[in-house]
């Protein structure tokens, strides 16, 4: 009972934290999970030694072995991933490389599943308990070394694969304490987060190979730069609203600094002043706008935007030359041309909302600043551009007055 209360006391506040913030929460839970099964394994290996070694069989020294290796290093790196998300200044943002990381990475991992193997032949000899703690040594550095090499950006993909893994590590806890319900719930927890991480990765146009090995996330130099001669033209809120108010289709265009201001409310009431106006309005979704799947649809619901004004990616896209006005709250990778032409940078390929293929683009952002891929985007310099700088909500607040004030009827 202490256990559940103590375990209450932590996790309560823990959920205390913006939405924004959820990826590096749900991290730290896996971390929880994984050192949990860990310990759980760790507990059943050493009292099968001291009292029951006969139940020590094949099998269950099997499940233990998988449930420590996968357990701790889900820890590590959960918490490396939690660091990297929530920009701890101790653990680098960059993915962090050397030659022939991957050999080194594989390596570790081979040599705790060669002692696993040795500690499974042999489970009582005077030596295995110290083979065993060096596997769960082995375990702690894999996590961190398969974290290191993966940028900041690509996190949340990282973060869901270990959901898996902490998954994968219940499953195997289910076999060494024979309890059928947590084989069947880690079994859940492992193949959705994969089927999570796969999804993720389609939507990000990443091999899925790349998100477990190797500088996943690297900026590469020839990407930057671009763009950097071209003029930004700004708009007044006055300007923007009556050009807003004149069109015929505006697609709306969210993306992370919509969930970073909060400003889904006043997203809400400029949806409302154009649709009383006779204007159509669209809400172009991304399925990795934001931080987490679902970011947007979660944020546009809580301001009951209806569901119907939301479009998925593949059949807006089709639609954008006929609009008039792009308005991009927030976006920037989602949104940035260089997907489909510029080989060198890190999201080329990733599927993009073609706001450039709009009439004309009004962009909400706070400065001239890149998105979280960390490369320039060509499309705020383009010649229908106009930029509305400052703060999501508070822009939004000034474009909604301008249609209450009497200025636009
Ligand atoms: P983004 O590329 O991170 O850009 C967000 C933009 O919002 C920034 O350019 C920033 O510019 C602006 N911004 C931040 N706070 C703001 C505020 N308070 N008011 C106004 N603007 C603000 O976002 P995105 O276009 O949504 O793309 C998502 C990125 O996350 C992609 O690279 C995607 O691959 C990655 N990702 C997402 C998921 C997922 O599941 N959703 C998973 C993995 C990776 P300023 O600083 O100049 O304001």
């Amino acid at each position: 009972m202490v256990a559940i209360v103590a375990g209450f006391a932590v996790g309560i506040p823990l959920s205390n934290v913006p939405l924004t913030a959820v990826p590096q929460r749900t991290a730290l839970s896996h971390a929880f999970g994984g050192l949990a099964a860990g310990l759980v394994g760790t507990a059943e290996y050493f009292l099968g030694v001291g009292e029951s070694p006969a139940q020590l069989t094949t099998f269950r020294m099997s499940a233990i072995v998988v449930e420590v290796i996968l357990g701790f290093l889900t820890f590590t790196g959960s918490l490396m991933a939690a660091g990297k998300l929530q920009e701890v200044k101790w653990i680098p943002q960059r993915p962090v490389t050397y030659p022939g990381q991957n050999v080194v990475n594989i390596g570790v991992l081979v040599m705790a599943a060669a002692l696993g193997v040795l500690v499974v032949i042999n489970p009582t000899a005077a030596w295995s308990g110290q083979v065993f703690y060096a596997i769960v040594g082995l375990a702690i550095l894999f996590g961190v070394l398969l974290i290191i090499p993966i940028g900041g950006a690509d996190m949340p993909t990282v973060i869901s694969i270990l959901n898996s893994y902490a998954g994968l590590s219940a499953v195997a806890m289910g076999f060494v304490l024979n309890n059928k319900l947590l084989v069947t719930a880690g079994a859940l927890d492992g193949s959705s987060g994969l089927i999570l991480s796969i999804i993720m990765c389609r939507a990000m146009n990443r091999s899925f190979t790349n998100v477990l090995f190797g500088a996943f996330g690297t900026v590469q130099k020839e990407a930057a730069g671009s763009g950097e001669q071209k003029t930004w033209k700004q708009e007044t809120p006055e300007g923007a609203a009556q050009l807003l108010e004149q069109a015929r289709l505006v697609v709306i265009i969210p993306g992370y600094g919509m969930a970073v201001a909060q400003a889904q409310h006043k997203v809400r009431e400029l949806y409302d002043q154009l649709t009383k106006r006779g204007v159509t309005v669209k809400f172009a979704i991304h399925p990795v706008a934001g931080r987490m799947p679902g970011h947007m649809n979660v944020l546009l619901a809580e301001a009951d935007i209806p569901y119907t004004a939301l479009v998925e990616m593949d059949e807006i896209n089709p639609e954008m030359p006929q609009c008039d006005i792009a308005l991009v709250i927030g976006a920037n990778d989602v949104v940035n041309p260089a997907a489909r032409s510029a080989k060198g940078s890190p999201i080329y390929g990733m599927p993009i909302i073609a706001a450039d293929k709009a009439r004309t683009v009004l962009a909400i952002k706070r400065s001239k600043n890149p998105g979280f891929a960390g490369i320039d985007n060509e499309l705020y310099v383009l010649d229908n551009t106009w930029m509305l700088f400052g703060d999501a909500k508070a822009v939004l607040g000034d474009l909604v007055k301008q249609f209450g004030s009497g200025g636009l009827h």
